[in-house]
């Protein structure tokens, strides 16, 4: 049983061993090939959510086919990566962290899987598993990488950076943290009471805090921070508890009109 799906980019692949190719058709299109391995003892599926030559940008990800397929496949928690820029002054490109809440101020995209009767309103008053966030954040200590543990994670349209008063708006928002890829991905989870926590690596000061932003600077973060991430998501998927104790897999309890 594959119960523990990864979401993100290239790299993380080197977390599973004997790996195998699982296609998955889905009511919203197909999901990108899927690569299902063991960690450890269990299990684990790696989604790349731009695709296995990463050729979709994040306003063209087909979210709600990537959250179908793993759920498909029986994942019951979700383990993303994301980069992003830092907001808060206080955090330094180079850091790791694991928001606790989340702001979408995406504009285009699909986000939810409830489109039709009966109307559906899931509870957000905790956007990330805490089960999940948990397992990441005590599988992060004795990391070298600073961790923060708590922040708000700004989703944003892309796929151009934002401008600086943008970023200005949410800083007095309460964002901390800025990303492409964020939402509805948390969103479509919950939606199908799938876990859902993710790991975010600060890749630049967000836009107005440095002279400028480059997509060569984020890859170059984001492979100096791999071994560190993948070391992290290891740790977690061989750590958690097989049941889960958490709230996400009632989502859909008391939802319905
Ligand atoms: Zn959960």
């Amino acid at each position: 049983m594959t119960r523990i799906g990864i979401i993100g980019g290239s790299g993380l692949e080197a977390l599973l061993k004997g790996t195998r190719i699982v296609r998955v058709g889905t009511p919203y299109g197909p999901a990108p090939w899927i690569s299902v391995g063991s960690v450890g003892k269990e299990e684990v599926a790696f989604l790349p959510r731009h695709g296995p030559k990463h050729d979709l940008p994040p306003h063209k990800v087909n979210y709600r086919a990537n959250i179908h397929a793993l759920k498909q496949i029986g994942v019951e928690r979700i383990i993303a990566t994301n980069a992003v820029g830092g907001i808060n002054s206080e955090y330094n490109p180079g850091d790791l962290s694991i928001p606790d809440d989340i702001i979408d101020m995406t504009k285009s995209r699909t986000t939810t899987f409830f489109d039709s009767s009966p109307v559906t309103h899931i509870d957000f008053s905790q956007p990330y598993c805490p089960e999940l966030r948990k397992a990441l954040l005590d599988s992060s200590k004795g990391s070298k990488v600073k961790m923060w543990n708590t922040s708000v994670l700004a989703a944003t349209e892309g796929p151009r950076y934002e401008t600086p008063a943008e970023i200005r708006m949410l800083e007095k928002l309460g964002g901390d943290l800025v990303g492409m890829t964020g939402a509805p991905e948390t969103f479509l989870a919950r939606e199908l009471e799938m876990c859902y926590a993710t790991l975010c690596f600060i890749s630049n000061r967000a836009a107005g805090k440095q002279a400028k932003l480059s997509a060569v600077e984020v890859m170059d973060i984001g492979k100096r921070l791999m071994p560190e991430i993948v070391a992290i998501i290891r740790k977690t998927a061989e750590s958690i508890p097989v049941k889960r104790t958490c709230n996400c897999g009632r989502a859909t309890h008391e939802a319905q009109v």
